[in-house]
């Protein structure tokens, strides 16, 4: 990071900074913004059990330097020692034994579907048993306009620019990947967005192959988009509407979740950094090369927390589960089971209750849409009018008579920015 400042700062004439000068202005002027290391694989329960481990072993290591390692000095030490290696083994075990009934379920999904797809395997008892598995992602967010091919004119760098999301599903029926990309005028993303947009792919497939009763999502454990009592609470909406007849979420050990989304996401990532990209067609051009893309705006979210808040109760605990599943049970009767591992057979009763029934229509509903603020569009239509050809703008910046001259308002807007800082 101090790296980039610098060459920025470079380019503009101007001073550069060492390390820790740097690390003092961030904290000074950006106390909220702080920095983690790279994210990849990174389980914070590993890293925890291993920093105690090495603490444990070290203090077993200077008693016996000490030469004094008599048994009862030793052994608190080396019962805790032992205590952690077997929380270690077992949160390794869970995270491949979950891995492996991914790798499973998966692999079946593919071999039922292939049976399906021949003459003689398309039986009814074949339909009937078919499970569709999804594994469903958000991708971290990406920034328009982006500069990824050409350099990026260096007094951009600081300007707000649109934030749009990105939600995976990959099908395993195929593999296939299927992208949506919505703008932060009609987020921040939450298990709003997730249900519509795993709605809309099941209402997808179902039209095709009215039969499919089973579906099965694996997700990762992010608490404001998946794993909460929204998500579920549509499921038994969608089971009691008859969508299909079972929905089952499998959560994989937090921290060892990398699956098929992150696969597809770095391809849709390697395109996306080679490219300039300047407006939403230009994005999901990009991501088309790997996947189907598709633009949402606000008639494919719909808000469904508000409805399924009043009408279903909480569901406390859900953090130490894994595995949910919804089922049509007797009647018009659905069954929400819970269970602590996805791999295990073991499930109990889920806790979570309807307690009244939705009357509306929410997929009827269109998404509240928010403009971009005043700052963040004057920021775009900066960019737009000063580096980039009006015919790549985004349709909502509106060419203008009084744009200055691109070095000038670059200049202008550099000293601007340096003065607030002062
Ligand atoms: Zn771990």
């Amino acid at each position: 990071m101090v790296a980039e400042f610098n060459r920025v700062q470079t380019e503009l004439g101007r001073e550069t900074m060492g390390a820790s000068t740097f690390r003092r202005h961030l904290e000074e002027h950006f106390s909220r913004v702080s920095i983690c290391p790279h994210k990849e694989d990174y389980c914070d329960k590993c890293k925890a059990l291993g920093t105690d481990m090495s603490r444990c072993r070290f203090v077993i290591r200077k008693i016996t330097e000490s030469g004094n390692s008599s048994s009862e000095k030793m052994q608190p030490h080396e019962k805790e020692l032992s205590a952690l290696t077997k929380a270690q083994q077992g949160h390794l075990q869970d995270a491949k034994l979950a891995r492996n009934f991914y790798n499973k379920m998966v692999a079946r999904c593919k071999e039922q579907w292939g049976r399906l797809s021949t003459a003689e395997g398309a039986t009814s008892t074949n339909r009937h048993t078919f499970t569709l598995v999804l594994s469903a992602d958000y991708q971290q967010a990406k920034l328009i306009p982006y500069w990824g091919r050409s350099p990026q004119p260096a007094s951009t760098y600081y300007l707000s620019k649109e934030s749009y999301d990105i939600f995976g599903i990959v099908d395993h029926r195929d593999d296939s990947g299927h992208v949506r990309l919505f703008s932060e005028t009609i987020g921040p993303k939450n298990t709003d967005h997730t249900v519509s947009l795993l709605q809309d792919y099941i209402e997808g497939i179902k039209e095709k192959y009215p039969w499919l009763e089973r579906v099965l999502i694996f997700m990762d454990n992010a608490t404001n988009t998946n794993k909460n009592r929204y998500l579920f609470a549509w499921a038994m909406e969608q089971v009691k509407r008859d969508l299909v007849g079972s929905i089952h979420f499998c959560f994989l050990v937090a921290g060892h979740t990398k699956f098929a989304p992150d696969r597809l996401f770095a391809s849709c990532t390697k395109s996306y950094n080679g490219s300039d990209i300047f407006n939403i067609v230009e994005l999901k051009d990009a991501y088309a090369k790997h996947c189907s893309v598709s633009v949402c705006n606000e008639t494919n979210i719909h808000p469904w927390r508000k409805y399924l808040g009043q009408c279903y109760t909480d569901l406390p605990g859900v953090r130490s589960l894994h595995k949910f599943l919804i089922v049509r049970g007797e009647g018009d009767k659905v069954i929400f089971r819970v269970g602590h591992m996805c791999y295990d057979p073991q499930m109990d009763s889920g806790s979570m209750r309807m307690i009244s029934t939705i009357d509306t229509a929410v997929s009827d509903q269109s998404y509240t849409v928010h403009q971009l603020p005043n700052t963040k569009l004057e920021d775009i239509t900066q960019m737009c009018h000063r580096f980039i050809a009006q015919s790549r703008w985004p349709t909502y910046v509106v060419p203008r008579s009084d744009a200055r001259l691109p070095s000038q308002a670059a200049h202008d807007r550099g000293t601007e920015r340096q003065n607030r800082r002062k």
